[in-house]
Order: structure tokens, then C-alpha cells, then sequence
């Protein structure tokens, strides 16, 4: 199969979009190395406290006159910056794969998924009204007002770089608040893409700013006085330790959404076929790089036929896995972010070795990969049987194409493990049985839950769950919820006798 063309041909430094400039860092500058080829197809600068300052001080200045922005004159800028997406997103979709190395179906998905998020905050003049009610004592009415704050710090992480900033920004800015975007340095490409549209689209100068870098500059943001409130997606050490923390002491509204480790629960009585591709897409999609990836499979019952043939069912499957660049369109699956990542991933493989699991397909040997590319971020699915649930290998987000087959007598112990685990955020059932999805939906500890469907992603206009170590905070992205956040509410009472 022959390649897509690659979007990004020249290697560029990335600039700071900053008061509807382009400026130059003075920041220190890193390679984004292309993980499928090892080639670098950009430089991005790890910015300076003092550029994040300024793109503060211009979301600042901008606020006052985008917030008497009408609503519906609001929701033009994101009807304009739809369009845009729309005519480029094919390029977009690309330039995702290109730097991170999804292959361009999931690229093309998370596309589709960032441009909802702007569809749905179109709605603005309507979702974001207030109420009334007359005659609330002698002489008096009272009505509640939904009002922007200011400037907002949205915070991304490597896994999906177009989309993630896009379960909050076009919602704060149809609220009528201004934004500072920090993508993730290792995938800043299609942010910076992101930022030419919204440009192009007419947006006033200081509304969108995007700052590129690292701690300093999401140090930055904690400690400014004119930051009003953080979005932050990423892992739950920093989510727990850095962000939810440092915004309570600094008084700022947070929305942290961190790390996963979910289950997919297989009850006898589900459709086998259906479920082990739903099984190779929750695993091994994104290179198990997903915080709705699945990671523990648990095969309940004491039918050994079913539980030996299900695990052959998915070995066989995740074997036959076409992996390479996700420009050809053929392959399934891309490779992991770096070679960091992947050794790391490597590292846990040899824990479960260590700890007695049963290694079925071992990723770090059967990389057969289409093409000739380096292997140095490639990795196949990987595979282990007869795990039990205090092996590190259970326990941990791993964050890569491994799965731990676990087998559990009944529907009960596989609710009573999981509601155990510390991560929250999207575990599944694949039955055929009303009864027991209503019994798992009811009593399971989860953000997000899925029945017979193995990625857990709320769409557009539903929040983006989470509990426990998964999510930090009180609101969450996405929909009315995103709305809530971006807006305080003034109440006001008047006596008019
Ligand atoms: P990460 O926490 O390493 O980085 C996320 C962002 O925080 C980046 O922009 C990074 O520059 C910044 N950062 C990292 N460490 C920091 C520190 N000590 N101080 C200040 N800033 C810091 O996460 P990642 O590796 O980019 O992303 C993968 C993680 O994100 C996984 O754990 C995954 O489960 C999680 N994730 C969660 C969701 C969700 O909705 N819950 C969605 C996608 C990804």
C-alpha cells in the first residue's frame, strides 16, 4: 500500500501564537521526532516564565471586549473555525499520525471528535442562558446571570494532541473567555495548526494564545495572579501532586483529568466475535496509548472451553495485527510516542514475567513491521494469561499494547476487584444479558462505563467523566458541564415597589 503524503515537509522552529503574533522563544529549542520514520519534522521551544507571561497579560487585554461580545456573535468565530476544520482535515489528520504515529484512522477519528467539541459550543446562545423568577418576596425578582471569568490555562497530554484541547477551548471562548493553550512539546504540531485556523477564522487578537513548552511554562500558569482556572489532561502524578493542588492554593477553578487502568469484563453469554474485534480496538488502538485503552481483561466464569478459546480468539487476532507508519492506510497499528515510552513498556513486560504471568504473544519479538522503518519505537501486542490482580502488571497504567488476561468466577468478584482498583475512568462489559449490564452499570465505581462497547469516549455534548485517581475536580469537559466550568453565576436580586 502505498504512502499518504506526508503534510509537514519542512522542518520549522514552532513560534509562540501570543496577541495574534507569531513571536519567537527565546526558550531553549528540542527535535519532534516523527516516532515511525526517526526523522525530525519540527523544533518547538520549551518557552520562558516571561512568554507565558505575555500571553497572559494578552488574553488579559483581550477579555473586556470579547466578553460584550454578543453570544451569537461568538458562535460565528466557532461556525468560521468549523469550516476551516472541515476543509483542512484531511491535512490536520496527517500531521497528527506524522507526529505521533496513530495511524490515520484513529488520526481522521480524533479530528471528527475535536470539531464536535466546536459544533456543540456553536449552541452558546442557548446553553448558556441564565433563569428568572418574578415575585420572589414582596416588590422583588431575582435572576441568575452565567458570567465568563477571564483567561484560562488549558494544559494537553501527548496522546491526542488535536483533540484534547478542544474538549475545552472552543467552550471557553463561546462563554466569552480568553485562553492560553499548552500543548504537549513532544506532539506540538497540530496545536499550531490549531492556532493558524482559529487565526485565519478572525478571531480577535489575545482570545487563543498558544505558549509551547514544558514545567516553566505550566508553572507559569499555576502561579499567575490572571489565571482564573487550569484544564489539565495528563497522568495522575501530576494531575494529583502538581495541578489539583497548586490551583486549590492558589484558588483557582481545576478541571484535572488523570491516568486509567481499565477493565473489559467478558461474561460467557456475549457475542465472541464482535467482542475480540472490539477487544483488538480497545487494546492495541492508539498503540494502547488511550486513557479509555483497554488494559485488564477479565473472562468471568468457570467454563474452561470458553475462557481457553476466548484468549486463543484474542492471540490470534492481535498476532495477525498489521503494524507500520500510520500513513498507509492498511496498517492497524502505529508505534508507541519514543523510545523512552517504549522502553518503559518493555520494563513492565518483564515484571510479568518476573511475577509468574504467562506470556501468550510477546510484542517485543513479533514486530513484523510493513515497511522499512526503525524499530527503535515499534512495539506488537503483547499479551499475558493467568494474571492476578496484585501483579504490578495489573495494577499499573501501563499505557502501551498490553493486555492481562485475568479470569474471575463471577460477575461479583469482577465488580468487587475492579471498584479495588485506584483508576476510574472508562471499564466495560461485553454481555448479551440486560440484567447483568444493568447490575455492572449500577454498582461499578467508573466515570465512564461501557456496555458491549470497548472505547468508552463520551461524545461532544456529554461530559468527559472520571472518578477517583482518574479525575480531579468537580465539572468536567466537554458539553453543558465545559459550560458550568467556564461560566460563575451572578445572581441579582432587585426590589423594583
Ligand atoms: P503528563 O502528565 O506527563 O503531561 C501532561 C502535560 O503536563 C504536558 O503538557 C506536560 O508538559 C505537563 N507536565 C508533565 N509533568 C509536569 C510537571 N511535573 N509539572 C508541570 N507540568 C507537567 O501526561 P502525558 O504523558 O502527556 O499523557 C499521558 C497521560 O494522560 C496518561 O496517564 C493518560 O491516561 C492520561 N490521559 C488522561 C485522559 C483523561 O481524559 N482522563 C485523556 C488522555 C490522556
Amino acid at each position: 500500500m502505498a504512502l499518504l503524503e506526508e503534510p509537514i515537509k519542512e522542518v520549522v522552529t514552532l513560534k509562540n501564537f501570543i496577541g495574534g503574533e507569531w513571536v519567537e522563544s527565546k526558550g531553549e529549542i528540542k527535535d519532534v521526532v516523527n516516532p515511525a520514520t526517526g526523522k525530525t519534522i519540527a523544533r518547538v521551544p520549551i518557552s520562558t516564565k516571561d512568554e507565558i507571561d505575555a500571553a497572559v497579560e494578552a488574553a488579559k487585554e483581550a477579555f473586556p471586549d470579547w466578553r460584550r461580545t454578543p453570544p451569537v456573535a461568538r458562535a460565528r468565530y466557532l461556525f468560521r473555525l468549523k469550516e476551516l476544520l472541515e476543509e483542512n482535515f484531511e491535512e490536520i489528520s496527517r500531521i497528527q499520525t506524522q507526529e505521533h504515529g496513530k495511524t490515520i484512522d484513529e488520526s481522521r477519528g480524533e479530528t471528527r471528535r475535536g470539531i464536535e467539541n466546536v459544533e456543540v459550543a456553536c449552541g452558546i446562545p442557548t446553553l448558556m442562558q441564565g433563569y428568572f423568577s418574578e415575585d420572589i418576596a414582596s416588590g422583588m425578582d431575582e435572576w441568575v446571570i452565567p458570567t465568563p471569568l477571564g483567561v484560562f490555562g488549558i494544559i494537553g497530554p501527548f496522546n491526542f494532541p488535536f483533540m484534547i484541547p478542544l474538549w475545552s477551548a472552543p467552550y471557553a471562548l463561546a462563554t466569552g473567555n480568553c485562553v492560553v493553550v499548552k500543548p504537549s512539546s513532544e506532539v506540538p504540531n497540530s496545536q499550531a495548526r490549531l492556532a493558524e485556523l482559529a487565526d485565519e477564522a478572525g478571531l480577535p487578537p489575545g482570545v487563543w494564545n498558544v505558549v509551547h513548552g514544558g514545567r516553566t511554562v505550566v508553572n507559569g500558569m499555576l502561579d499567575h495572579p490572571d489565571i482564573v482556572g487550569i484544564t489539565f489532561v495528563g497522568s495522575t502524578p501530576t494531575a494529583k501532586d502538581v495541578i489539583y493542588p497548586r490551583c486549590g492554593a492558589t484558588g483557582k477553578r481545576v478541571i484535572a483529568q488523570g491516568g486509567a487502568k481499565n477493565f473489559m469484563v467478558i461474561m460467557p453469554d456475549c457475542n465472541v466475535q464482535r467482542t475480540i474485534l472490539a477487544m483488538m480496538t480497545s487494546f492495541f488502538g492508539n498503540a494502547g496509548q488511550r486513557c479509555l485503552s483497554g488494559a485488564n481483561l477479565a473472562i468471568i466464569g468457570k467454563d474452561d472451553e470458553f475462557y481457553n478459546s476466548f484468549v486463543n480468539g484474542v492471540v490470534d487476532a492481535a498476532r495477525r495485527m498489521k503494524i507500520g507508519y500510520g500513513l498507509d492506510e492498511s496498517v492497524q497499528m502505529g508505534p508507541v510516542r519514543d523510545k523512552e515510552k517504549k522502553e518503559r513498556i518493555i520494563g513492565y513486560i518483564e515484571s510479568g514475567i518476573k511475577e509468574g504471568a504467562s506470556l501468550r504473544l510477546d510484542g517485543r519479538k513479533s514486530i513484523n513491521i510493513a515497511g522499512d522503518y526503525p524499530e527503535t519505537c515499534f512495539l506488537g501486542p503483547t499479551i499475558f494469561d493467568n494474571v492476578t490482580p496484585d501483579m504490578k502488571i495489573a495494577r499499573d497504567e501501563i499505557f502501551g499494547p498490553v493486555m492481562s488476561v485475568l479470569r474471575m468466577k463471577d460477575l461479583d468478584e469482577a465488580i468487587e476487584t475492579i471498584n479495588r482498583c485506584p483508576f476510574a475512568n472508562g471499564h466495560a462489559i461485553f454481555t448479551s444479558s440486560g440484567k447483568d449490564a444493568r447490575e455492572f452499570q449500577y454498582r461499578i465505581v467508573s466515570g465512564n462505563v461501557g456496555i458491549n462497547v470497548g472505547i468508552v469516549a463520551p461524545m461532544a455534548f456529554f461530559p468527559f467523566s472520571g472518578m477517583k485517581d482518574s479525575f480531579f475536580g468537580v465539572l468536567h469537559t466537554q458539553g453543558q458541564e465545559a459550560v458550568r466550568f467556564f461560566t460563575e453565576s451572578k445572581v441579582v436580586i432587585q426590589r423594583w415597589l
